[in-house]
């Protein structure tokens, strides 16, 4: 049993660093996808509850050059640790403030939400670059949602505030990803300047058809409503889903039911078509 034990732990240590090797090899190749033009965006509709649209979600996409995809829930952690998401979070608002420029132009300005990761907000430099990226397109920063998750909250708390009151005075709006995943009190909703909740997905795959789930969803509803915050809720696949929201506070919605997350040029087409 002790040998086993001891061969356990070898085969542990083994698959552990086969993985931070994967994780190694993953971070190499990231660099090098965004010179190389691998990345690119895509976007996903928000749709009111009469089905309008009113936005859409920015959402990163990494084809390698055999292509395969890489999901952004395993590339984007990397980027997280080794730093790329710094470079990484730039281009997607350059790619944003393009996309709004070309939603214009097609006579469809929607306002566009972009996830911003909490290591881009403890760069000295991030209000100043957010404020250059805007210039230089000459797109109003009130057109952008930045999506920020809540676990990030918990941390650096007054340096998040500060910095976000400073974006927030240029006009941008900040909204909370994932709401309620994130185990933070709630204290911080009011002092921060709040513009939209997001219920995450995994709240309404429970959504109408198990109690606890369903009542997870209409208490974030009525405290955003009591609030005066907007509500996204993503992940909305089922007519079921759909309706209990329209008797429900009638937040706006995001999910696989209405728009899969799709090219500009893709999009703008759907748009065009007026569906
Ligand atoms: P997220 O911000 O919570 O984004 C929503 C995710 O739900 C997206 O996954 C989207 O494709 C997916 N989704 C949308 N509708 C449905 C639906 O009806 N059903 C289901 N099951 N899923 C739906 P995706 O694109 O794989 O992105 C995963 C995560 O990666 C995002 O979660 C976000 O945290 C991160 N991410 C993506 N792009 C970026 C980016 O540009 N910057 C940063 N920092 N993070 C990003
Ligand atoms: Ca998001
Ligand atoms: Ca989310
Ligand atoms: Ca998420």
């Amino acid at each position: 049993a002790k040998a086993a034990g001891r061969n356990g732990a070898a085969m542990f240590e083994t698959s552990m660093l086969a993985a931070a090797e994967r994780q190694l090899t993953l971070g190499r190749d990231l660099s090098a996808a965004l010179a190389n033009g691998e990345l690119s965006m895509h976007l996903q509709l928000q749709v009111d509850h009469a089905g309008t649209p009113v936005g859409a979600e920015m959402l990163m996409r990494w084809r390698r050059g055999d292509g395969t995809f890489v999901p952004p829930d395993v590339f984007i952690p990397v980027a997280e640790t080794t730093g790329m998401i710094l470079p990484l979070g730039l281009w997607v608002l350059r790619q944003a403030c393009l996309a709004r420029l070309a939603l214009e132009a097609a006579g469809h300005p929607l306002q566009l939400s972009i996830n911003v990761s909490p290591r881009q907000f403890r760069q000295p430099e991030f209000v100043a670059q957010v404020r250059a990226a805007f210039d230089e397109s000459g797109v109003p920063p009130q057109a952008f949602v930045f999506e920020v998750t809540e676990g990030l909250l918990v941390e650096d708390f007054d340096m998040i505030t500060t910095k976000m009151r400073e974006l927030a005075a240029l006009g941008i709006r900040f909204s909370i990803d994932d709401f309620g995943t994130g185990y933070s009190s709630l204290g911080y909703l009011k002092k921060m300047p709040l513009y939209e909740l997001k219920i995450d997905k995994s709240f309404m795959r429970d959504t109408p058809h198990d109690a606890n789930g369903t009542a997870i969803v209409q208490t974030i509803l009525a405290m955003a409503d009591h609030l005066g915050l907007r509500v996204v809720a993503e992940g909305i696949e089922t007519e079921a889903q759909a309706r209990f929201l329209a008797d429900n506070g009638r937040p706006c919605m995001q999910g696989y039911l209405y728009c899969r997350p799709l090219p500009l040029d893709d999009l703008v087409a759907r748009l065009n078509r007026g569906v």
